[in-house]
């Protein structure tokens, strides 16, 4: 499948290498790629449909309607009722997810946890559940190559780093890469709750480092600092997402000092909609 490419940028002064997973694919791109790897290798004919639930802006929503989409295979996406004018929106996650064919079924709110879990008791050998944000231990697979890729770039760095929703990508990669250091943040949430997250999987290991943000963030909420550090890093040559990595880099600029290599996660697909609340906000 596609090896990712490594760019360099500067900023602040310091070097920095990116492993650019957003160039795989407009839709299929960045840590969902990797946690998806392992579906994505599945013959056409094993499965019928995918169901997954979350958020109706998702990165993981996008990237799965871009895989039903190319394997034929039908895509039931279960969400909270969703506002009136999201759905008109020509831009963004949902309208492209809901271009490539998703079937998205809204469930009262009230109702929406048990609903959820009702899902899990109702499967068909042909139909395959993706936990929210691509949560599953599947996603273990995808990112074992992505870290062979780092290790045969041979690029000399000895630290990586990415930022965390679910963790499932900064744990899984801590531990197929032990002689590294892995760096990342908790973008959902603070850091008690990405150890519970991530110690559901698998025990941490010492060499991921959690870095604790500069204040407390809601996530998907526009912030000011994360738009300069967007711009910053666009125009250092590479642009981010706006939901996870202005975070990140911010954290990295402040608590490291060593040369590393950071995984981009993607999420570049998000920014349209995003722009459009910071301009709402009066920020832009
Ligand atoms: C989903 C996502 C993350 C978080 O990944 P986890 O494996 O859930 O920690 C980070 N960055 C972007 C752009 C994402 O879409």
């Amino acid at each position: 499948m596609n090896i990712s490419a490594i760019s360099k940028i500067k900023l602040e002064g310091r070097e920095f290498y990116i492993k650019r997973d957003d160039l795989i694919d407009p839709y299929l791109a960045g840590n969902k790629y990797r946690k998806l790897y392992k579906l994505l290798k599945t013959p056409k004919n094993k499965l019928n449909k995918i169901i997954s639930y979350g958020g109706t802006q998702s990165n993981a929503m996008l990237a799965i309607a871009a895989m039903c989409k190319s394997k034929g295979w039908e895509f039931d996406y279960y969400t909270k009722p969703q506002s009136a004018t999201q759905k008109t929106l020509d831009i963004g996650n949902y309208f492209h997810s809901i271009e490539m064919g998703m079937n998205h079924i809204e469930i009262d709110a009230t109702l929406y946890r048990d609903y959820i879990a009702t899902l899990f008791l109702n499967i068909n050998a042909d139909e395959f559940i993706v936990h929210q944000g691509g949560a599953v231990s599947e996603a273990r697979e995808g990112i074992e190559v992505l870290a062979d890729e780092i290790r045969s770039a041979s690029i000399g760095v000895r630290s990586v780093a990415t930022p965390s929703g679910t963790g499932t990508t900064a744990l899984f990669l801590a531990l197929a890469l032990k002689e590294f250091r892995v760096y990342t943040t908790p973008c959902i949430g603070d850091v008690a709750y990405l150890r519970e997250q991530m110690q559901a999987l698998n025990e941490i290991p010492e060499n991921l480092i959690i870095l604790e943000p500069k204040k407390k963030y809601h996530f998907a909420k526009p912030y000011k600092e994360f738009l300069e550090m967007h711009k910053k890093l666009i125009d250092a040559g590479v642009e981010f997402d706006l939901l996870y990595a202005p975070s990140m880099w911010e954290a990295l600029l402040n608590q490291t000092k060593e040369s590393l290599l950071y995984v981009h996660s993607g999420g570049v697909s998000g920014n349209e909609n995003m722009l459009t609340r910071y301009r709402k906000k009066g920020f832009i």
